[in-house]
């Protein structure tokens, strides 16, 4: 095997952890190289709903604002109101002072992938990476090449290579183990439907999971996430019960896929030495509703805060990484006790006190959910999303 060059900094995955690093770090002048393999534009299984703090920190980072990103078809969706609904019907339609976005994720991450190479690193696409070196800091890719870095990125998503190898070394969890739910979803022309305009979620059909419904310029994106069913066929029978019931055509669901999505598994401590964890691979979803897109964003900023910090005064970069992370962490930790609480009393099955808890509730949460409030204890909160300038 030929060892090439070495970098700074190589970041395994493009997806939105990936170039936001890349992209990052290539901007401060650092030797920076990204590793992906699919060639783009790709897709990736997802239904798109960002938030308000999504939306921000975007335009913070490509440097346009939100009409821009609407016009350019970036976002391409939007919606103030929203509905939570159980095994028989919507319990509780609320409106929002924010919108939900919506972006479809071949267009969002191609997007992305642009900016990240026009920002100055050196980005191979078609380059599935298949080991790491976490002594000698060198990855190997499926196509025999290996490189060097003083830090390695692992923002290769919910089955993270990375993660994994961290994992033999034990310390991380492998992926994909308990708190990861296995989520299934298709995408269903508006033209052949007729179902709500804005986006809503049942609970009931599945243990520890939702069916979602959500909105798109032209198409309905339907899902179904559990924590419990790990049985994909099991949960396409639900999810294909749930489309018939709702009026949806069952022949444009032929298209049902499947993926991992963190819903727990995230690391306390996403990283070693120089090797850091971001996004997906480091579990980083909102275990109430998995949201990730946000925190694959910020995490990567947080990594590279942690990286730009190492690299002029020389440190163990995890350390400092675990530190700056604490802010996701714990974030996380607290919307781990949402989640026990909302399933607790879905458990009892009372729909009345649901309702009640819901309509008392539900605003607070959606403002948590649009980053104005911390998941702990719902207190006013403000991310910060310092672009190291
Ligand atoms: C069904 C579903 C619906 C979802 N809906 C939402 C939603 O509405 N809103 C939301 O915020 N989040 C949602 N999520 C979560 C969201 O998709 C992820 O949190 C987000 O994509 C994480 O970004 P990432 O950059 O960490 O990883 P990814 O987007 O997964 O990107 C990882 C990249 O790494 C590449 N890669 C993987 N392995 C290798 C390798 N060995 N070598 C080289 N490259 C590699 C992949 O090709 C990919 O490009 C959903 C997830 C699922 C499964």
């Amino acid at each position: 095997m030929n060892c090439k060059k070495n970098y700074d900094v190589i970041i395994v995955g493009a997806g939105p952890a990936g170039t936001t690093s890349g992209m990052i770090l290539a901007k401060k002048g650092m030797n920076v190289l990204v590793l992906e393999r699919e060639t783009f534009p790709r897709d990736k299984l997802c239904a798109g709903l960002i938030t308000l703090k999504t939306q921000e920190l975007i335009s913070d980072l490509v440097g346009q604002d939100l009409s821009k990103l609407q016009s350019r078809g970036i976002i391409e969706y939007q919606s103030t109101a929203y509905g939570l609904g159980n095994t028989q019907d919507l319990f509780y339609q609320g409106k929002m002072e924010y919108p939900f976005y919506f972006v479809k994720r071949k267009i969002y991450d191609y997007f992305l992938f642009e900016k990240l190479k026009s920002s100055g690193a050196r980005v191979l696409t078609g380059q599935k990476v298949i080991g790491i070196d976490c002594v000698k800091s060198e990855v190997f890719t499926a196509d025999g090449h290996r490189f060097k870095a003083r830090f390695i990125v692992g923002a290769d998503g919910a089955m993270s290579r990375v993660r994994n190898a961290l994992s033999r070394l034990n310390v991380v969890q492998k992926p994909w183990l308990d708190g990861a739910a296995l989520a299934l979803e298709c995408f269903i022309p508006r033209d052949e439907a007729n179902f709500y305009d804005f986006p809503v979620i049942y609970f009931g059909y599945v243990p520890m999971g939702y069916i979602w419904s959500f909105p798109g310029r032209t198409a309905y994106c339907l899902g179904v996430c559990s924590g419990e069913i790990r049985d994909g066929r099991k949960l396409k029978k639900i999810l294909r019960d749930f489309a018939s019931k709702s009026g949806f055509s069952l022949e444009a669901m032929e298209n049902i896929r499947a993926h991992v999505l963190p819903y727990g598994d995230f690391e306390k401590k996403p990283g070693y030495r120089n090797i850091l964890l971001v996004g997906d691979a480091a579990g980083f979803a909102d275990p109430l509703l998995g949201e990730g897109i946000f925190y694959a964003h910020k995490s990567a900023l947080l990594a590279c805060q942690a990286i730009k910090l190492t690299f002029e005064c020389p440190a163990n970069a995890a350390r400092v990484y675990a530190r700056l992370a604490q802010e996701i962490v714990q974030e996380m930790d607290y919307a781990r006790f949402w989640k026990a609480v909302t399933f607790k009393l879905l458990s009892l099955n009372n729909y009345g006190l649901l309702k009640c808890v819901f309509a008392k509730f539900s605003p607070k949460l959606v403002e948590t959910i649009h980053g104005l409030r911390s998941f702990k204890w719902l207190r006013p909160k403000k991310w910060s999303f310092s672009l190291l300038t």
